[in-house]
């Protein structure tokens, strides 16, 4: 006999973000909740929402980074950090990439910082502080008097669907500084 739901195919298939009232975040995706993987930057000690503080910095990086997955490495560098620009045609090149094409060694001593990315995080300041302002910020914080938070719930096509009006305003900034 089939299982009958109400649930769609598709709502059972999506990943969500959950915040808990001890100040936890889970990732749920097909049945399984596990813990948002914490890469360590503003807060050491966990997350926060409900104002605009590094607790809340840390969450906006670290949802964006796990939502955007593969996106997230910054592609310019492919995720190292450094690059060196083409002698031949100034365009940016991975290190493995100039390993690859440059047949004279001088480029070892034109490694740069890349400018896409933090260390090879595409997931950078400007876009996390922007998500943290956006979203985290407005999710109801702190419960009064009891110290726990309040508890919240978002599925990652909301953090994708924020990432690609993000990265529409950001086109037209440049364009618009021409
Ligand atoms: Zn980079």
């Amino acid at each position: 006999m089939p299982v009958t739901t109400n649930a769609t195919e598709e709502q059972l298939l999506a990943t969500w973000y959950s915040g808990h009232t001890d100040g936890s975040v889970t990732v749920i995706r097909a049945f399984t909740e596990t813990p948002l993987p914490h890469h360590v930057k503003h807060s050491p000690t966990g997350y926060g929402w409900g104002y605009g503080g590094s607790g809340p910095a840390e969450l906006a990086r670290c949802l964006l980074m796990h939502a955007l997955g593969d996106d997230a490495r910054c592609h310019t560098c492919d995720g190292d950090g450094r690059i060196v620009y083409d002698p031949a045609t100034g365009r940016p090149m991975s290190i493995g990439e100039a390993e690859c094409e440059l047949e004279n060694g001088d480029w070892t001593n034109a490694v740069v910082n890349c400018m896409d990315c933090e260390d090879g995080c595409a997931v950078v300041p400007r876009m996390y502080q922007t998500f943290k302002f956006d979203v985290i910020a407005k999710l109801p914080g702190q419960m009064d008097a009891t110290g726990e938070m309040t508890p919240w719930s978002m599925p990652q096509s909301e953090v994708l669907e924020w990432y690609r009006r993000y990265q529409r305003r950001e086109r037209e900034d440049v364009s618009n500084r021409g």
